[in-house]
């Protein structure tokens, strides 16, 4: 029998995994991941952008481990020869509308305790001369990084310190009783394990019902579909370019990114998605699809962001529509510098009466915890999402 049992090899559960390891040397602990290899999921397909905690609800879980993520980033990356680098990013508003929106969401970030500064036109034009705007927000501390890398160091010093991952281990049932957990998996023996933690990423409201836990929420994929611009164009920004975002929504709209390796990438929307770890266009997959249409909340906030989703689709279909996202701020992109790149699907909690949950969503039996929300920016915030996991979880069974 292990000590801790944790599900899901992405970044949430690796870095828990890592951590409860470091805290407690003489505890057993196996991660289990249903992929042949960790990070094949949300932390493989992202902006990998370091988000500096601008946007969120001064106060919230977000707001508070998204600063701490930074610095914790930035530290994991350094002991570990990671790339890493602190670009900057600016918010650019192009309107009168998004001015004043800018101006509430500098507001936010100051609460937020983040330091920004705030550029007029001219100040934007000479900072960044492709763009176009009416004023912006600089962030400074934002930054980038490869997660799937980071993920995988995660992996290398859990395994260092005698921890153990197991791949193609699909859980399938979970039962717990007073003394212990067991876990199913398929096609291979169950595991029995003290405590269990689950970061099941797009899976999380499935492994949630294993254990009977219903938290009133589904997980609704959402694909975040990118393009990547020719290697010419690999310097038209210095910083990060976002626009300024929907305050309604959890997604931050199409942005120009940096990546690690050199390369920019335009994206990601925001488009329903019909597979929930399906990454072509067109993937279905009926349990998903199924699940999702007898959900209550899906039709609600469908309904509720009607607009905006219809929009989405028809930018997803149509290149020249998706293009005038990125054009609006940055004129020079044009339909031919929009090369194929890999989409995301980012895993978000839906409430039965359709609200979108924007703040991370953590439920709990007596022996297990379970990540329900954890979207962006839970890649920044892995580190601090673990020691808050590690806190909880070594508090649960503490006479075992
Ligand atoms: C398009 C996009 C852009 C994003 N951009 C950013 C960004 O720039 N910055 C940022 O901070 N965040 C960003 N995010 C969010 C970030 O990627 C995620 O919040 C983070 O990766 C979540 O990590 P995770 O470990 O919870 O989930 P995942 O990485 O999805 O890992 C969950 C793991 O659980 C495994 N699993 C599921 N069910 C089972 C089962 N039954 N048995 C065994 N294993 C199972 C899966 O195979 C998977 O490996 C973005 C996300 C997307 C999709």
């Amino acid at each position: 029998m292990y000590d801790y049992a944790v599900i899901g090899g992405g970044i949430v559960g690796l870095s828990t995994a890592w951590q409860l390891r470091q805290r407690q040397p003489g505890k057993s602990i196996v991660v289990l991941e249903k992929e042949a290899a960790v990070a094949r999921h949300q932390t493989g397909h992202n902006s990998g952008v370091v988000h500096a905690g601008i946007y969120y609800e001064p106060g919230s879980l977000k707001a508070n481990l998204c600063k701490q993520g930074v610095q914790a980033t930035i530290r994991f990356c350094n002991d570990n020869d990671i790339p890493f680098e602190q670009c900057g990013k600016l918010i650019v508003a192009t309107n009168a509308d998004e001015q004043q929106r800018m101006l509430d969401l500098h507001e936010r970030a100051l609460a937020n305790g983040i330091d920004v500064e705030l550029l007029d036109e001219q100040q934007l034009r000479s900072t960044e001369p492709n763009i176009e705007g009416t004023g912006a927000i600089l962030s400074g501390t934002t930054g980038i990084v490869d997660y799937a890398a980071v993920a995988r160091m995660m992996a290398t010093r859990l395994e260092q310190l005698g921890g153990e991952i197991v791949t193609g281990a699909e859980v399938t049932a979970i039962a717990e009783s007073p003394e212990l957990v067991r876990v199913d998996l398929a096609g291979r023996d169950p595991i029995e394990a003290r405590c269990l933690i689950a970061c099941a990423g797009l899976m999380a409201d499935r492994v949630a019902r294993m254990m009977g836990i219903d938290t009133g929420f589904r997980i609704v994929p959402y694909r975040g579909e990118y393009y990547q611009l020719p290697p010419d164009k690999n310097d038209i920004v210095r910083h990060l370019i976002y626009p300024v975002p929907d305050p309604g929504l959890p997604f931050l709209g199409v942005h120009l990114t940096r990546m690690i390796d050199g390369t920019v990438t335009v994206g990601p929307n925001a488009v329903q998605a019909w597979k929930r770890e399906g990454y072509g266009r067109f993937n279905l997959d009926l349990r998903d699809t199924w699940e999702m249409l007898r959900f209550p909340g899906f039709w609600r906030v469908t309904a509720s962001h009607l607009g905006t989703g219809l929009a989405e689709f028809r930018n997803s279909l149509w290149k020249p529509s998706y293009l005038k996202l990125v054009q609006k701020y940055c004129p020079t992109v044009q339909l031919g510098d929009l090369r194929p790149y890999p989409a995301g699907i980012r895993a978000q909690a839906v409430m039965n009466d359709g609200t979108l949950v924007h703040d991370f969503l953590f439920a709990e039996t007596s022996r297990s915890l379970h990540v329900c929300n954890a979207p962006s920016p839970a890649a920044t915030s892995a580190i601090p999402i673990g020691e808050y996991l590690c806190d909880k979880i070594v508090n649960k069974v503490p006479h075992d």
